[in-house]
Parts: structure tokens; sequence; C-alpha cells
């Protein structure tokens, strides 16, 4: 297979639909980290799935870590989720009406995740984002909000400053056409930094609405929370009578079936919700508080809304993803497996002489080309993007797709074996001795 320089990781097929993608769409793509910007070289077009692996447009399978950026717990394809969107497909794809659906799934929503009573189903995780925040603003009638670098919450104006991930990734300060009108509000703090968020919580007082955080950060690599960091927040919302808001697009039903909130067990007043959830369709949530939650219209004065939100398909998808997460409950089974794999990568690049620190929460994992530790975002963006993008390439030539950015987590699946896990060690193993 050629290297970066030319084809980069993609074959004939790929390259040819890449060219044609770049004349029609931006890049492209249609979310910017796919692009391989931060890598190089052209990306594979995936043409199918199944379980652990996915068959790029030439033919070749990869054991594949990137799962849909995390939406898949149970890998590609699992029959259940499909059979249930194609199901709930050939009864009407949307219908602009209340379904039943939509109660099965917020039901087992508000079953699993601790702090919420009701919830409300929209189409993505920036969605959820953006509507929790302007919910926690209508809620308290105050306007300032804090957020913590190398934090992504969606990409809503408000919560596009230090926002890690793909921003991260393209290298860029901020994001053009975010004024500074719309980010006038937000104060950003180094996330895991006591004192910082002190600061913070004293000189906005009163006037701070709520307070976003990845209960674990999992889009500057992984970065668990710093031991009592999360109460913290917890005891300066309740000080000031802000709101918590967790985001768990990423953690909900990942790292626990009740999320990093179980795992930690600090009670949010708002939680995101996304990707598990939606069984790898477009169904996102946020909710919360009964109490808060009544301030939505129609019950209350704060607008949300959505054409295709509760989606018939999506709910059907999310229903049968959620379900096999209670029923097989993978979560102590994939940890093991994500501990196996994290420990030896750490070995790996150890035996080979490579500075690198493996992150691990629960069943998320990331690795970062530095001594670490790394706790926050200025030690992450540290570390050696340029040794990422050379383990990444050699890991594709070996047949294991990881995603394209060291900014990101790896998203072992209930799919991913020990087959699985040794055969991605095998090749760390090799492709690190390269990078000594
Ligand atoms: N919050 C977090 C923590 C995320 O990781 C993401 C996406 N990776 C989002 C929000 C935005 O979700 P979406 O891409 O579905 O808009």
């Amino acid at each position: 297979m050629a290297g970066v320089g030319d084809s980069g990781g993609a074959g004939a097929r790929s390259r040819e639909l890449f060219a044609r993608a770049r004349d029609v769409i931006p890049g492209g793509v249609d979310s910017p980290v796919r692009a391989f910007g931060a890598v190089g070289g052209t990306p594979p077009f995936v043409a199918r799935g199944e379980g652990a692996y996915v068959v790029d447009a030439d033919g070749r399978r990869f054991l594949d870590y990137v799962q849909s950026w995390g939406a898949l717990l149970f890998g590609h394809a699992r029959p259940e989720i499909v059979r249930a969107a194609a199901e709930a497909a050939a009864l009407g794809t949307s219908f602009g009406a209340p379904t039943e659906g939509e109660v099965r799934l917020a039901e087992l929503i508000v079953s699993a995740v601790p702090s919420v009573e009701m919830v409300r189903l929209v189409s993505s995780g920036t969605e959820a984002a953006m509507s929790a925040l302007r919910l926690a603003r209508g809620f308290t009638g105050r306007e300032r909000i804090l957020k913590f670098e190398g934090c992504y919450h969606g990409h809503a104006d408000a919560l596009l400053a230090a926002a890690g991930s793909g921003v991260a990734t393209l290298g860029l300060p901020g994001a053009a056409g975010v004024t500074a009108g719309a980010v006038r509000d937000t104060i950003v703090v180094p996330y895991n930094d006591f004192e910082a968020a002190d600061a913070a919580f004293d000189e906005a007082g009163e006037q701070l609405a709520c307070v976003i955080v990845e209960p674990v950060a999992a889009n500057m690599g992984v970065v668990a929370p710093a031991r009592g960091f999360l109460e913290r927040l917890r005891g300066e919302c309740d000080r000031l009578g802000a709101l918590l808001v967790f985001d768990e697009v990423i953690t909900g039903f990942r790292v626990a079936w009740g999320g990093a909130q179980s795992l930690f067990g600090v009670t949010p007043d708002l939680t995101v919700l996304g990707k598990v959830m939606g069984g790898g369709f477009p169904c996102a949530a946020f909710g919360g508080r009964r109490e808060i939650m009544e301030r939505l219209a129609p019950l209350g004065p704060v607008y949300q809304a959505g054409t295709l939100a509760g989606n018939p398909v999506a709910v059907a998808a999310g229903i049968a993803s959620l379900q096999l997460a209670r029923e097989e409950d993978p979560y102590e089974e994939l940890e093991r497996r994500a501990a196996g794999l994290a420990g030896g990568l750490q070995e790996a690049f150890a035996g080979a002489g490579v500075p690198a620190t493996v992150n691990r929460v629960s069943t998320l994992v990331s690795v970062f080309f530095t001594e670490g530790p790394v706790t926050d975002y200025a030690a992450a963006r540290a570390s050696a993007h340029d040794t990422y993008a050379r383990f990444f390439h050699g890991m594709l030539e070996c047949g294991i797709a990881l995603a394209p950015s060291g900014y990101e987590a790896w998203f072992p699946s209930a799919a991913h074996g020990d087959a699985e896990i040794d055969r991605t060690l095998e090749a760390a193993r090799a492709v690190a001795r390269s990078l000594a």
C-alpha cells in the first residue's frame, strides 16, 4: 500500500470518490475530521460495516475503532438494531405526530440515567447541547455560562469557544462566523483546574446560568476528571444557583448504563445525550429535573422544536440499542478489554522507547505521544501530533482504522473480542518500533 505522500491509506476507488466529493462537497466530507487533514492522505470511503469491521470502496477490510465516533456500542450493523429500524421504516418514516416509540425510548432513558426525570428527543448532539443551554438560561433568567478548554459540545455558536476535537484538529484558533457577541457570555477555563474554576465562579457570581462539562473529557483525547473536580462544580453551582449540565453525548450508555454520572456519583441538573442512545441513527436528547424540563414549550416559555425530532426509525434503533445495553450489560467485559488494550498499548510504546501516555476511563481509551501525564487540553496539545499521524498510518497499513486525529477517543465496541484486541496490540508493537 502506498505511503502518506500519495494515496495515504486509500485505494483507487476511494481516491476517485474523494476527487469527485471535493468538487461538490467542501473538503469532500460532511464533517471536517473525516477529511484526514490532521494525518494527511486520502480517507478510505466506507462501503459497509459488520461488527468491529468496516469494508471500504476498494473491498479492503479494517478493524474499526472509530465506530461512528462512539455511536455504535455493539459494532456495525448489529442485526437487532438493523431489524428494528427496517421494521419501523416500513410503517412510515416520519409523521410529525407523537408515536409510542418516543415514550418507550424516553422511559428507557429516564430509567437509566440517575438525574433525568424528563427528557426531550432531538436529532443531534449539537442540537441537544444548544437546547440544554437555552433551557438553562431560560430557567435561571441568567446569561453567562462556564465551559472548559478542550471540551466539545457540538457547534452551536456560544459553545464553540476553545472546543477541542475537530476545531483543535484543524488548528483553528476559534471558528470564523462566530460573533464576539455570541461568545461574550461564555467563560472558558482549563479542565481540571480548580483554581481557575473557582475564580470564574467568583467573577460570574449570580450571573452564571450554568456550567457545561464533559464529565469525562473525550474530545481532547480521553481525560479523566481530577478527583473532586465534578463534586466542586456541583457544590459551586449549588452555592450560586446555577445549573450543572453534564454533556454525556460520548459517555452516556458507554462508560456505564447510567453514564458518567452513575460512575462518579455526581448528579447534574441537566444531561445531554446522543450517540449510543440512537443506535447509529440521528437521535439525541437532553433531560433533567422535572421542574426545569417543564419550562420547555409547550408547557413553558423556552422554545425548542424539530420536524424530525423523535423520528420513528431513529427511535426504534435507539430502543433496540438501549435494550441490548440493558439486557447484555456489556460494560464489565468491555472495560476489561479496554483495560487490556490500554495496558498493552502502553507496554508497546515503552518497549519501543516511544514516549507515550495512554489514558483510559472505563471503556474509553486514547493515546498521547508525550511523557504525560495528560490532564488537560494544554497537555493534549503539547503531545506530538506528527507522531500520532505516523502511528495512525502505520496502523491503517496493518488494517486497523483509528480516528484520524490525536484529539479523539478510541471506541472499542462489544463486537471487539479478545482476538481483535490481540491483533491491535500486535500491530501497535510493530508500528511503535517503526516510530522510535
Ligand atoms: N457533545 C459531545 C461530548 C460530543 O462528543 C459531540 C460529538 N462528538 C457532540 C456534543 C455533538 O454531537 P453531534 O456531532 O451529534 O452534533
